[in-house]
C-alpha cells in the first residue's frame, strides 16, 4: 500500500452485518480506512498481515468473546500496544469494568452516536479525525 488515510486504519470486529455497514460508513466518512472481521478468528487472520492503528470491538460475538479475544491480543507482543476500544449494547459501568480489566483502552456504548463516535476514536488516538464537525 502506498499511503494509509490521514485518520488511519481502524479494524472493526462487529458480527452484524448492519451495525459493521453503519460503523464502517461513519469512520470512513471521517477520514479512516477501515477492514471488516465479523469473528475473533476473522480477526486474527486480519492481523496476521495487517497492523490496524485502533480495533473497535463488539464485545458479543458468535464463538470466542470480545473480552477473550482483547485479552488474547493484549498478551501477544505483537498486537499489544494497538488502542481496543469495546463496543456493547449494555451501557453499564460493570460492562465498562469488565472491559478494561480485559485490557481495552476505552469503551463505547451501543447503539453508536454516528455523531460523536469519530471524535471520541480520535481522541483514543491522539489526533484529530480529519473532517469531523461534530467537535463537542
Ligand atoms: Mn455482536
Amino acid at each position: 500500500m502506498s499511503s494509509e488515510a490521514p485518520g488511519g486504519l481502524i479494524l472493526i470486529v462487529e458480527d452484524n452485518p448492519t451495525n459493521l455497514l453503519l460503523t464502517r460508513a461513519v469512520l470512513e466518512r471521517a477520514g479512516y480506512s477501515t477492514l471488516p472481521a465479523a469473528t475473533a478468528a476473522e480477526a486474527l487472520e486480519q492481523l496476521r498481515t495487517t497492523k490496524p492503528d485502533l480495533i473497535l470491538m463488539d464485545i458479543q460475538l458468535p464463538g470466542q468473546d470480545g473480552l477473550s479475544l482483547t485479552r488474547q491480543l493484549k498478551s501477544d507482543p505483537a498486537t499489544a500496544h494497538i488502542p481496543v476500544v469495546a463496543l456493547t449494547a449494555h451501557a453499564m459501568d460493570e460492562d465498562a469494568e469488565r472491559a478494561r480489566a480485559a485490557g481495552c483502552d476505552g469503551f463505547l456504548s451501543k447503539p453508536i452516536n454516528t455523531r460523536t463516535m469519530a471524535v471520541e476514536l480520535a481522541n483514543l488516538l491522539g489526533a484529530p479525525a480529519t473532517r469531523s464537525k461534530e467537535a463537542s
